[in-house]
């Protein structure tokens, strides 16, 4: 084994159960982005036998494939630019994002095209300034009236869900409601109200509506250490655990530099574990020695630069670990992702979904 993704599907089960129990609105599940990393069609269906009642991606492929794999759950696709196959969505059963008028004329032709209504969620941008309606939103209404469209879903996303304290999250509520008053007064009024992400879900409950879009949490990941605590602290398991082989196992003296660069120089007579995964499986090259691996018992840090397809770690000079053993890369016994994502300047979100395809997932 040289490198893996363990998945622990029941930490997931268990996480989406603990989210049910703090709304009452139904709950869609974000598989975006390879489920997180972890692999969209186990982690998809073992949301719906969680009772999460929806599934939610960016793109449309990811969409297809959950139907192509029996996935029946209602699914919205919200990142569809304007050249996607929206016939194929339409035929497949797959609920679109409308963020502008040009995808409502879009998917109103294909709907016509196929003589089938097009299920639709209008995304209002309500101070992201990233997705959704802004500035033609009274041309949109106008045409929304009397389009052949069945319009399921209304719903906006948080800029700065994880700083609960923010004034931003209001006033982005504020719009919100203001814009769903004007479409309910041209007599659209969609059974699906949506807002909250993670971090709103966690503290706002307010946002909560009718349904709200579960992502980081769903892992077992915090949507910000800082402002929301811990995993731990929100009672939230952590769904993967990376390992990777130890390569060799070798004694140098102190002073020897270490990797590309010569960028760091041991200080002391020690120990040195190649690891074999590096940047091309997603370990970040900017990676610090604040993170490394968990082998033969001990925490072993990163030491000099990660490359392509490996990196060192320093095991010290009494280590007993050797060429052969299975290293945790992350997960309970050492460095956690969040170790990871701090040592790398990142967040945890980018620590897993950036975990190249060539890493086997297997399931637990
Ligand atoms: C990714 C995403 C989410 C989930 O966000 P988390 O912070 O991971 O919970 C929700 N809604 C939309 C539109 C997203 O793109």
């Amino acid at each position: 084994m040289r490198a893996v993704v363990e998945v622990n599907l029941k930490a997931i089960a268990n996480n989406i159960k603990l989210i049910r129990n703090q709304t009452s609105a139904q709950v869609l599940a974000v598989v975006k982005a390879d489920a997180y990393g972890h692999g969209l069609i186990p982690v998809a269906k073992c949301a719906i036998d969680s009772g999460a009642k929806w599934l939610g991606v960016a793109l449309l492929e990811e969409a297809v494939k959950l139907r192509e794999n029996g996935v029946t759950a209602p699914v919205i696709a919200w990142l569809t630019p304007p050249n996607s196959d929206f016939k194929e969505a339409i035929e497949l059963n797959i609920d679109l994002s409308i963020p502008s008028l040009r995808h409502l004329e879009l998917v109103v032709a294909a709907g016509k095209a196929l003589g089938k209504r097009p299920r639709v969620h209008i995304e209002v941008d309500t101070g992201m300034t990233r997705g959704g309606l802004l500035g033609e939103w009274n041309e949109f209404l106008i045409a929304v009236k009397g389009a052949d469209i069945d319009v399921v879903g209304f719903w906006s996303h948080f800029a700065r869900a994880d700083e609960p304290e923010e004034s931003a999250n209001t006033l982005q509520l504020l719009e919100f409601e203001n814009k769903l008053a004007e479409l309910r007064a041209i007599g659209i009024s969609p059974e699906f109200i949506h807002f909250a992400n993670s971090a709103a879900i966690l503290r706002n409950p307010n946002s909560h509506n009718d349904i709200v879009r579960l992502g980081i949490s769903m892992y077992g990941l915090s949507p910000d250490i800082n402002t929301l605590g811990s995993s731990q602290s929100l009672d939230l398991e952590p769904a993967m655990t990376l390992k990777a082989e130890v390569h060799l196992v070798k004694r140098v003296p102190a002073g020897s530099p270490v990797g590309y660069g010569g960028t760091e120089i041991t200080s002391r007579d020690t120990k040195l574990a190649i690891i074999t995964m590096g940047y091309s499986d997603g370990i970040p090259r900017c990676t610090t020695n604040n993170a490394g691996v968990f082998v033969a018992g001990a925490k072993a840090p990163i030491i000099g630069r990660v490359s392509m397809d490996q990196f060192v770690v320093d095991l010290g000079p009494d280590s007993d670990a050797k060429a052969g053993d299975i290293a945790e890369v992350f997960g309970p016994l050492g460095y956690s992702i969040d170790d990871w994502a701090s040592a790398a300047g990142t967040i945890n979100y980018e620590i897993v979904t950036r975990i190249a395809t060539r890493v086997p997932r297997i399931y637990a």
